[in-house]
């Protein structure tokens, strides 16, 4: 119900989180692959295009980025980050250089892919335009700082070395969790424990594959057993076939009923909980 409460009180503080790509490995024709943006500037992972992507809504711009978090480092979620350093550059003068943009994931490859990213868009003759980022390897369990975001992390179990992250906004309270590609791990309820809404993948569909697959995926069902167990509010599941949404919702609503399959471009803005509503 809204409530109209006069013009003397701040508005009300929200967390927004965009989804910006929701697809598994390629783009589809609904859009790119699983990318998210919190709260405008922190963007988790990046989709094949994610500069691109990140246009359809008008408010938002890889220009307003201060940190990329990638999950880990295979190509579907680390591919954009050429669009992003790029437009970012041909934007410079409008946006400045003083604060280079943060780059944080897997301790193994992160800076790999950062300096492999620099040469591809050939960083040295953009000069300026281009600083080099401030790249922050992390081992599971570091955390770090985005601004108002308390931002930790845990090891998924995946192919290669991978990090879920969970985000708390310390203005409104709200948490969100990020699974990035991981296999059924339960371990992973605890760490989400309680945050508001919970993103994973569901790669697998509604087949559990076998346990000790080395490709390191989980299907919809085990997502929706993690979401469950965790007690979190909401589970967004992506980086699965997308275009199988309402079978999907169906199915893992009988496991945890507050799941769907997010459309990209979709927000979601997450209420203050922790002030007294009266
Ligand atoms: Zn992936
Ligand atoms: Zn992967």
């Amino acid at each position: 119900m809204a409530i109209d409460d006069g013009d003397d009180l701040e508005p009300m503080k929200l967390t927004t989180l965009t989804f910006v790509g929701t697809a598994s490995c390629t783009p589809t024709d609904e859009g790119d692959t699983a990318c998210f943006l919190i709260n405008g500037h922190v963007l988790v992972d990046c989709g094949w295009a994610a500069a691109l992507s990140m246009l359809g809504r008008p408010e938002y711009d890889a220009t307003m980025l201060t940190h990329v978090l990638l999950t880990h480092c295979h190509q579907d979620h680390y591919m954009g980050l050429a669009s992003v350093l790029f437009y970012r550059a041909m934007q410079a003068a409008r946006i400045g250089t003083d604060e280079p943009l943060t780059i944080a994931g897997p301790a193994e490859d992160i800076e790999r892919i950062v300096d492999l990213t620099l040469d591809f868009i050939m960083a040295d003759r953009l000069a300026e335009r281009c600083p080099r980022p401030e790249i922050v390897p992390l081992t599971a369990g570091d955390g770090l700082r985005a601004g108002e975001l308390d931002i930790q992390t845990a090891a998924t179990k995946h192919a290669i070395p991978s990090l879920a992250y969970r985000l708390l906004d310390m203005e409104t309270g709200v948490g969100i969790g990020i699974s990035g590609d991981t296999a059924y791990l339960p371990e992973l309820a605890p760490f989400f424990s309680g945050v508001d809404h919970l993103v994973m993948e569901g790669s697998t569909g509604l087949t559990d594959p076998p346990a000790g697959s080395p490709t390191g995926h989980q299907s919809i069902l085990q997502a929706a057993r993690v979401a469950k167990a965790a007690g979190v509010e909401t589970l967004s599941i992506v980086h699965t076939d997308m275009r199988r949404r309402e079978e999907f919702e169906r199915a893992a609503s009988e496991i945890f009923p507050g799941v769907h399959l997010p459309w990209p471009g979709e927000q979601h803005n997450l209420e203050d909980r922790s002030s007294d509503p009266y």
